[in-house]
């Protein structure tokens, strides 16, 4: 049983930080998020977002963490209210980039994968094709922080500028701050920005996600309940949280390329996220004093919302193996 007397404390309200927190909540630790900002002022609510299959090319921790999200989000499907969609996502690569795509992706045993063939899409695009989640975030980030506050969550909106100030409240710290752990630890945890932009959804949109590689860009579209989100970029190290024009306009002439009619859709918004880049995600217990821990749970790069359930899953292990 937890001990009723050993608060956890999540430094961070993104997918990370809510999902770690509800998961303990569940299991009956009393939790408390301090967050610097929280939706709809987080990388979180800027993705895109879908469960992506690449971690799960990996192997080892990645894989088992985007299975485990997976069947969540699979189960999260079944009420609408959520936000979570179950639809087809095409991956695409241009000709140069197929084969080893492709034969990367051969290994993952989905039922769902399936080639598709050329001449579906405009050339000189090929790929794949699964049935994947797409989380709408606009509705899912307040689904996520209502959940947190239902189960007893309490929320401090402020920031944290070292760990040892929580440590004589809290028997563990669960730190969740994406980008911001680089403050907090010192560990290089580097930028990878996104631009991405907010149109009204063209009439005919097919309701299914594309995601283009070509050797030098990713373009991605994806139809979410009320609009629809343009993509993208992945800008290593860069830090710029500004719209960049020329950008935008190289995205909606790429996305044109799939569906014409989105060169002139209404725009609604721009928006820029910075994915938090790291070699690997940092998911390890760290002793902070004798008496609290702290659990790392940082650097999901892209795939935050892929891996976060299953994270999340690894944090509520960590912790009730600090109370054996
Ligand atoms: C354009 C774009 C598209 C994306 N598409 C996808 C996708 O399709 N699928 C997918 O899986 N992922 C996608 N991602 C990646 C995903 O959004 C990130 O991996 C995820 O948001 C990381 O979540 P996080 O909670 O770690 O970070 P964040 O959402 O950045 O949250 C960090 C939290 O920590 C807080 N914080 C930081 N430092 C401190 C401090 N010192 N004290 C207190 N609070 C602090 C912040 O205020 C915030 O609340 C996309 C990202 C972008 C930008």
């Amino acid at each position: 049983m937890p001990d009723p007397n050993a608060p956890i404390a999540v430094i961070g309200g993104g997918v990370i930080g809510l999902t770690s927190a509800i998961r303990l909540l569940e299991q009956g630790f009393p939790t408390t998020i301090f967050a610097k900002a929280t939706s709809p002022h987080t990388t979180s609510d800027v993705a895109a977002a879908y469960w992506a299959p690449e971690p799960i090319l990996e192997g080892g921790p990645r894989e088992s963490w985007a299975l485990t999200s997976l069947a969540t989000f699979q189960q999260l499907a079944a009420d609408p209210t959520i936000g979570i969609d179950i639809m087809p996502l095409y991956e695409l690569a241009d000709s140069l980039a197929i084969e080893t795509f492709a034969g990367a992706l051969e290994n993952i045993a989905l039922e769902e994968v399936e080639d598709v063939p050329f001449g579906v899409f405009p050339s000189p695009w090929s790929g794949l094709r699964f049935i994947v989640p797409r989380i709408d975030v606009p509705t899912y980030m307040p689904w996520l922080f209502q959940r947190f506050l239902t189960l007893g969550g309490t929320l401090q909106r402020t920031e944290i500028a070292d760990l040892r100030t929580l440590a004589s409240d809290f028997r563990a710290l669960v730190n969740c701050t994406g980008l911001g752990a680089q403050a907090l630890t010192g560990d290089p945890v580097f930028p990878i920005r996104g631009q991405v932009i907010r149109v009204r959804k063209p009439v005919d949109l097919p309701p299914h996600i594309i995601s283009a590689a070509s050797t030098t860009e990713v373009t991605y579209i994806v139809p979410r309940r009320h609009d629809c989100l343009l993509g993208g970029t992945f800008q290593d190290d860069n830090y710029d949280l500004q719209v960049d024009p020329a950008t935008a306009i190289s995205i909606l002439q790429r996305c044109a390329g799939f569906h014409p009619a989105l060169q002139h859709a209404e725009i609604i918004e721009h928006r820029v996220g910075l994915r938090p880049g790291r070699a690997q995600v940092r998911l390890e217990v760290e002793p902070l004093t004798a008496t609290t821990t702290v659990i790392h749970n940082y650097g999901h790069g892209a795939y935050g919302h892929t891996l976060s359930w299953g994270c999340a899953a690894a944090v509520v292990t960590h912790v009730k193996n600090l109370q054996r």
